[in-house]
């Protein structure tokens, strides 16, 4: 069983992990050339009603997605982008004090790669998996300040996320859902991780399903087993086409 796509349906996807196969560096993802045909057909045929939904900025989306460029929440929910191409900062920047903060875990950890998206950053240890323990323990002391800056953490694949507090993936997908083409159309939710949880959530009552990669979450109706096989399904909807 597949996710019910149809015409009137809005696709929301997620990127890593989800889309494409983790990489051991941000940068070093690959983005195979039958989705990003596939995508660009399918955003047609949903009168582009398709956006990426990712912790990565909108720079970086449009980087690995060029030359398609569509509707998009980057920084976890922090910027988001109709399909009119309007972007929305939904949040300030991340505080120079945290931003410090994660510089210096950075530089004493090796390995590990501090990602400065302006409005969230991501401390990435996938190169230095020993680190993960320390890293815990620093940020786990350092939860009043992060209070008091008001950014949140989040744990997610070899990843501690800092975003702004009360900025989530499900808020991004809220405000694209007000906007048209998103407006009226059941969304569809694709995610692998914890941060995807936030829009797991908010589907039922805006009518939509959600799909899982590689994990099951509770009440989340569908699942893959991988990315390798959402693309695939991706691709077939794309050749095909989708039910009325
Ligand atoms: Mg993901």
């Amino acid at each position: 069983m597949t996710p019910p796509v149809k015409k009137n349906s809005a696709l929301f996807l997620d990127i890593d992990g989800t889309l494409l196969d983790m990489a051991r560096t941000p940068d070093a993802v690959i983005v195979p050339a039958e989705l990003r045909l596939a995508l660009v057909r399918l955003y047609d045929v949903l009168d582009g009603a398709l956006a990426f939904v990712s912790g990565r900025s909108l720079t970086s989306i449009d980087r690995l997605f060029a030359p398609l460029r569509t509707a998009a929440i980057g920084c976890h929910g922090a910027e988001v982008r109709g399909t009119d191409g309007t972007i929305r900062a939904l949040a300030d920047p991340i505080p120079d004090p945290v931003r410090a903060i994660f510089r210096g875990l950075a530089e004493s950890h090796p390995g590990t790669i501090l990602e400065d998206k302006i409005y969230a950053l991501a401390l990435h240890y996938r190169l230095a998996p020993e680190a993960k323990l320390a890293l815990a323990a620093a940020v786990d002391r350092l939860e009043g300040l992060f209070a008091a800056e008001k950014v949140a953490i989040q744990h997610g694949k070899s990843v501690i996320d800092v975003k702004p507090l009360g900025i989530d993936k499900g808020v991004g997908v809220r405000t694209l859902m007000r906007q048209t083409p998103f407006r009226d159309r059941p969304p569809i939710f694709g995610g692998d991780d914890t941060t995807d949880l936030d829009v797991f959530h908010i589907l039922p009552e805006l009518g939509g399903h959600g799909f899982s990669v590689g994990r099951a979450f509770k009440g989340v109706d569908y699942k893959f087993p991988s990315p390798r096989a959402v693309r695939q399904w991706l691709t077939r909807l794309a050749e095909r086409g989708v039910a009325a």
